[in-house]
């Protein structure tokens, strides 16, 4: 079942929205050459909590941390730790926070120093490919009108669109239905209606999109090593255009 929720709740998902946007304000001052993954986990946690909000993914499944923080070939889910950023690399975070029993969660990849113009380009092939999604979160479309606008925009750049995660329904659990894949072919799947959040969130490579989990049971990585990069939001279905709740 895919929920509708109020304008009460909606509310109170965008209160969570703004805090998980300011999490993202903190990431982008801080991501520099020499900074640990551990160090950006601990301002994450800190501004959360500060907000009166829970981390969303610590604990989660056992996830050991407030941010998933996942450096160039690594997909999603990678965890924070004492590895150094260096000039060049890209790294995703993805973070949530639950606010009075209300969830949030957005991700975005960020340049650390200058990076080259091939992982420039995914990045912002990456974030577009969300807005291409977006122009379909409406009243009346199909979910997977949402899913094939992602992949056309990504693939037309010569880039792959991870299969096995997708994007997911959000509200008083950070996962609920339905499942929202960054790929398929339009008309298929339930009718958009005011009132449903999704969190979609393509995750796009730079070669293949084949991926596969390290043995520390959580970092995913591209198969054949090559750059990938994640963008996310947490967006309100309306009448008309959507309303991004991941904002500040
Ligand atoms: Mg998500």
């Amino acid at each position: 079942m895919i929920f509708t929720r109020s304008q009460q709740e909606l509310f109170r998902m965008k209160r969570a929205g703004v805090i998980v946007a300011e999490v993202h304000e903190l990431m982008k001052q801080h991501i520099k050459p020499g900074v640990t993954t551990m160090e950006l986990d601990e301002i994450a946690e800190n501004h959360i909590r500060r907000n009166g909000s829970i981390p969303a993914f610590k604990g989660y499944g056992g996830f050991p941390a407030s941010i998933c923080s996942s450096i160039n070939h690594q997909v999603v889910h990678g965890i924070p730790g004492n590895v150094r950023l260096a000039e060049g690399d890209i790294i995703s975070i993805d973070t949530g926070a639950q606010l009075e029993g209300y969830f949030s969660d957005a991700a975005k990849t960020y340049p650390v120093g200058k990076i080259s113009s091939k992982a420039q380009d995914l990045i912002d092939v990456t974030k577009q490919s969300f807005y291409e999604g977006l122009k379909f979160v409406r009243e009346g479309c199909r979910l997977s009108d949402i899913s094939h606008a992602i992949q056309t925009y990504a693939e037309s750049y010569g880039f792959s669109v991870v299969r096995n995660y997708v994007g997911h329904g959000i509200g008083t659990s950070m996962h609920e239905e339905p499942q929202i894949p960054n790929f398929g072919m339009p008309g298929k799947g339930p009718r958009l209606k005011k009132g449903m959040v999704l969190a979609i969130e393509p995750m796009i490579n730079a070669g293949h999109y084949d991926v596969h989990v390290l043995s520390d049971g959580w970092t995913v990585v591209t198969d054949d090593g090559s750059l990938s990069a994640h963008y996310e939001h947490t967006v309100t279905v309306t009448e008309d255009v959507p309303e991004i709740l991941t904002v500040c």
